[in-house]
């Protein structure tokens, strides 16, 4: 039996607990926000397991309501595997509250899960499910999250030495702010400036560190540790996240 303690995080202030509930790379990452003040909720990606791991993470089922706004950093399984779950159990504990997701522009898995789900359920879902395509460098604000989109580079494959520029993933990096708090957010990366843009004094940083070595050569799809690490000192405090599960 493994341990999973390894894949979550927590970090607190006055103003904001965050809770890393899972981020293992090609699994899944769920990142929940939770302002101290008012009690909504934020949620950086959705990953496979959210809502069980939502659930393991509450008292009860608050969030169900409480969840304000869900920014999503890219249409990768492992960054949207738990959307269709957590929609269907808002759907049957009766969420009534519209639900904001945004996305980088033509973000397409997003886009065709929100909408096959919308239509499948078109007649009995108690909830509004809107997606915004938020381009680079822009602001969504809801009000209790303010969130500014900064555009990352991240690779759809990893092993191609011919890739080219559209297989760039419209991939965005996320900074958060609650109340005085920045709370930084990179998805998956390589080293770039925006990645520094997004990490850069925020009060804290979640990096994603994939790669336990720096390849020589080849195209960068994610960071290494040492990369993330420098990422990190730009932060007030960081913790690396999207590491690559053992799997033996
Ligand atoms: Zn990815």
């Amino acid at each position: 039996m493994k341990n999973l303690d390894v894949y979550k995080t927590t970090w607190e202030n006055d103003e904001v607990h965050v809770n890393v509930l899972f981020s293992a790379a090609g699994v899944g990452t769920t990142i929940l926000l939770t302002s101290k003040f008012t009690g909504k909720m934020m949620l950086l990606d959705v990953g496979d397991g959210a809502t069980r791991d939502l659930l393991a993470s509450q008292e009860n089922s608050e969030f169900i309501n409480e969840i304000d706004l869900i920014a999503i950093s890219h249409g990768h399984f492992d960054h949207v595997g738990g959307l269709y779950s957590l929609f269907g159990f808002m759907r049957m504990l009766g969420r009534t509250k519209p639900l904001n997701i945004i996305i980088a522009p033509n973000c397409k898995e997003v886009i065709e899960i929100i909408r096959g789900y919308r239509e499948l359920h078109r007649t009995t879902l108690p909830f509004k499910i809107w997606y915004h395509e938020i381009s680079p460098g822009s602001d969504f604000d809801t009000d209790f999250f303010k969130v500014k989109s900064y555009e990352v580079e991240h690779y759809s494959l990893e092993h191609s030495s011919d890739l080219e520029d559209e297989l760039l993933e419209p991939a965005h990096g996320f900074r958060v702010q609650v109340g005085g708090t920045i709370i930084a957010y990179t998805g998956d990366t390589r080293m770039c400036s925006s990645a520094e843009m997004v990490v850069k004094d925020a009060d804290l940083a979640l990096i994603e560190a994939t790669r336990k070595t720096t390849p020589e050569s080849g195209r960068r799809v994610h960071l290494s540790t040492e990369e993330a690490e420098k990422l990190g000192a730009l932060a007030r405090e960081y913790r690396l996240i999207h590491t690559i599960p053992e799997t033996k």
